[in-house]
């Protein structure tokens, strides 16, 4: 599989038809396989979580999940328009990172735009995201799960067993084998991790959805996936169930279709906005300064 890089993180642009083509090749061979739903948050962590960067580059399958990593990639592709290699500007630090600032938020207010009001331009950066919502419906109603055990972990407590229930009533002919709660931090190193490993290998699954958040669901399936033998597929979904159990709505079509869910999401739970932050400026920015620096 073709995969491109953003600083240094591996991505694969394909489209969600082809997500779901690789995923029936994944279920009918006998190796284990996991997928990354990349954000720019997670590119953000990885910068310095190299545990995170390696399991991230070394996933079958990273799948650009938000408009930031398209836009990302649409704007690193760009040939390089001028040079300021070999040129004698003495700039500070202080004013370099203020220009590269402004710089970013330039760009970033002209992708918004452009985004908004340009619905070629919408559409056809939109044609290789897939969320990890969208992708664990589309897996629940695809015929390559047919005959296939599910098991959902992660979310806050009752949240995965709803969600579990939601998608049975969608999609009747699915097999859910196990819906358990996330695991604290405390929880981790003691027993529950290993119960839980147990009762899933018990569940005899061949796929897992695992929604504990980035980076900590990538590292877990790393980590875990090899004590599971039966799973053939695991995927890291973040606040999926969330959404699928109801105890999240959302965001209504217009937001989606216009790669703007982060922002209904800022509506909902104001408290994010830190990573809202991270997932747009700091972001612009870090991908623009990687850009300057390859001059
Ligand atoms: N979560 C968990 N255990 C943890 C941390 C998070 O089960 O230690 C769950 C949390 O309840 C939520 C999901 O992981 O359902 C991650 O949600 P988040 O909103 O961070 O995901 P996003 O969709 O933004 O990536």
């Amino acid at each position: 599989m073709k995969a491109e890089k953003i600083i240094d993180i591996k991505i694969n642009r394909i489209k969600t038809n082809e997500v779901l083509e690789e995923i029936k090749s994944f279920l009918l061979s006998e190796n284990q396989h996991y997928i990354v739903t990349l954000n720019p948050e997670m590119i953000i962590e990885a910068q310095n979580n190299i545990k995170f960067k390696e399991v991230i580059n070394k996933a079958d399958l990273v799948i650009p999940d938000g408009i930031g990593i398209l836009w990302a990639l649409e704007f690193l592709k760009k040939k390089r328009s001028f040079s300021i290699k070999n040129k004698n500007i003495i700039i500070n630090n202080f004013l370099t990172k203020s220009l590269l600032l402004i710089l970013a938020l330039c760009n970033f207010v002209y992708t918004f735009l452009k985004i908004l009001l340009s619905p070629k331009y919408r559409k056809n950066i939109l044609r290789f995201r897939t969320h990890g919502i969208d992708l664990v419906y589309k897996i629940c109603e695809s015929s390559s799960i047919k005959n296939k055990k599910i098991f959902f972990l992660g979310a806050g407590e009752g949240v995965a067993k709803k969600a579990a229930i939601n998608l049975k009533k969608k999609y009747p002919n699915i097999n859910i084998v196990g819906a358990e709660e996330g695991i604290k931090e405390k929880q981790e190193s003691g027993n529950r991790n290993q119960d839980l490993i147990q009762r899933i290998d018990e569940a005899n699954p061949d796929v897992l959805f695992v929604a504990l958040g980035a980076p900590k669901q990538e590292i877990w399936i790393h980590e875990n996936l090899k004590k599971l033998p039966s799973v053939k597929l695991a995927i890291g979904i973040g606040g999926s169930f969330d959404f699928i159990s109801g105890k999240i709505k959302r965001a209504p079509i217009v937001f989606q279709k216009t790669g703007l869910e982060w922002l209904w999401r800022l509506f909902l739970e104001p408290k994010r906005i830190k990573r809202i932050y991270n997932a747009t400026i700091k972001f612009t920015y870090l991908v623009l300064r990687y850009r300057i620096n390859k001059f």
